[in-house]
């Protein structure tokens, strides 16, 4: 039957119109066991679909960026994030819900109306949460950010505030952060609108003092407005091929009101704004207080990342944000600081923990790789010394491994390297040992 067929010209299957018959239309041959379909009929199945569309309330069901995506209740992400992150519980915790409650607001949005619902209820406007993390560097933020975006299947990408300047001048624009979406999504404008941005080092962009300045702020308060805009949501046009706007090019139309926000920053010294509001408060002491009363020096031992974690609004204006920035970023989440004991974890539990990546790597190359456990504790405290978190465990890790790494493959037959306290510190070479 097929033989015969393919001597003969195309058939729609739907109107029976033959490709000889009607030379204007286009066929689409071999959609199904060789069925074919004519322009015309698609173009009514096309019109068919819209209308029975609108009856049911206008809603564009089956086109929805937000059709394959299954929202996570607040556990099941943290259960994700737990795969990866080590500690944060709090950050985890107020991140899965701020995500979970993101990405539900949007399925209701296109969806319509949710009949489950009281009708008083279901009129509600539900707010967008886009996060602010505070937590010193390497502490895990872009690592969460990173983790959500990948969990939840959509497009991410990672921006640098200190790269970004108001239009104009020398710098990024704000724009080019949504470009940089735009590309992770395989260039697909639906899919760029649910997405996760993450702005790093939002606290190198604050003002520097309380008091406005005179001139314009190119670093700091000009680029927190032009960001504003981006975060409160706007169609943005973003020119395709990044760069500055020139008046006849074309523009892409982003619209950034459903993409969630997830912005971090190290914001040293917040936790001393945080005490001293919080000194003045225990004393009643009014703003003009001087500036080292005795209270502030009240909760000296209390960590960083308690205090960070009763940040408010009103420390971060003193911070140098301005109000409207951080009424944009109404869900704060704030990180603790890696301690020795949770480094040396970093160093083992997660999923792709460094440990188990050098292990890998040089399983590839038929070595056993094993590390002792002074030598993760000695790595740790290394990596405290540094202050920069988990991010310095992999430089350390880079170079203690470099020579193993140089001399493994050209080695035949199995060998067991095991790295101990003394290899860390530099007192002894690590050794293969054939097996
Ligand atoms: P930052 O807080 O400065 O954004 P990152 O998330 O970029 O820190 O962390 C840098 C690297 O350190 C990550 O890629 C990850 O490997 C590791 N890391 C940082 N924090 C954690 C953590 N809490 N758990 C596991 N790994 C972490």
């Amino acid at each position: 039957m097929a033989k015969s067929r393919d001597k003969q010209p195309p058939v729609c299957g739907f109107c029976g119109e033959s490709a000889k018959e009607r030379k204007d239309l286009f066929f689409i041959p071999s959609m199904y066991e060789g069925l074919s379909i004519c322009s015309d009929c698609l173009c009514k199945g096309h019109e068919i679909v819209s209308e029975v569309r609108a009856q049911n309330g206008g809603k564009k069901e089956t086109s929805s960026p937000l059709n394959g995506l299954h929202v996570p209740t607040p556990e099941e992400i943290k259960e994700e994030l737990d795969r990866f992150v080590i500690g944060q519980e709090q950050a985890k915790k107020v991140l899965s819900v701020a995500v979970h409650n993101h990405y539900s607001r949007l399925k209701a949005k296109f969806s319509g109306k949710d009949d489950t619902l009281p009708p008083e209820l279901s009129a509600v406007e539900l707010d967008k949460s886009n996060v602010l993390l505070l937590g010193p560097t390497g502490s895990g933020k872009t690592l969460l950010a990173q983790t959500l975006a990948k969990m939840l299947d959509v497009p991410f990408a990672i921006t640098d505030a200190t790269t970004l300047t108001e239009a104009g001048y020398v710098g990024e624009d704000v724009e080019n952060i949504l470009l940089r979406l735009y590309q992770a999504s395989g260039n697909d404008i639906e899919r760029t609108q649910i997405g996760i941005i993450y702005i790093d080092e939002l606290d190198k962009i604050s003002r520097k003092g309380e008091n406005a300045s005179i001139t314009r702020d190119v670093s700091g308060e000009g680029v927190q407005q032009a960001l504003l805009k981006i975060l409160e949501g706007t169609v943005a046009n973003v020119p395709p091929q990044g760069g500055r706007k020139h008046p006849n090019q074309e523009f892409l139309h982003i619209d950034t009101s459903n993409i969630l926000f997830i912005c971090g920053g190290a914001f040293v010294g917040l936790d001393k704004v945080v005490k001293r509001r919080r000194g003045r408060r225990v004393l009643g002491f009014g703003d003009n207080a001087p500036e080292k009363n005795a209270a502030a020096e009240v909760a000296e031992e209390e960590n960083i990342g308690r205090l960070f974690s009763e940040c408010e609004p009103e420390d971060l204006v003193h911070f140098g944000l301005i109000p409207e920035l951080i009424g944009r970023l109404p869900v704060f989440a704030a990180l603790e600081p890696l301690d020795k004991k949770a480094l040396i974890r970093v160093l083992q539990e997660p999923k792709n923990a460094l440990v188990k990546q050098y292990r890998r790597l040089l399983a590839m190359e038929d070595v056993d790789l094993q590390f002792s456990p002074d030598a993760l504790e000695e790595l740790a405290g290394k990596a405290v010394q540094r202050g920069t978190g988990a991010r310095g465990l992999r430089a350390l890790m880079e170079k203690l491994m470099l020579d193993i790494m140089f001399a493994a493959p050209s080695r035949k037959g199995k060998s067991r390297c095991i790295i101990t306290a003394e290899v860390v510190r530099g007192d002894a070479e690590p050794k293969l040992e054939r097996i």
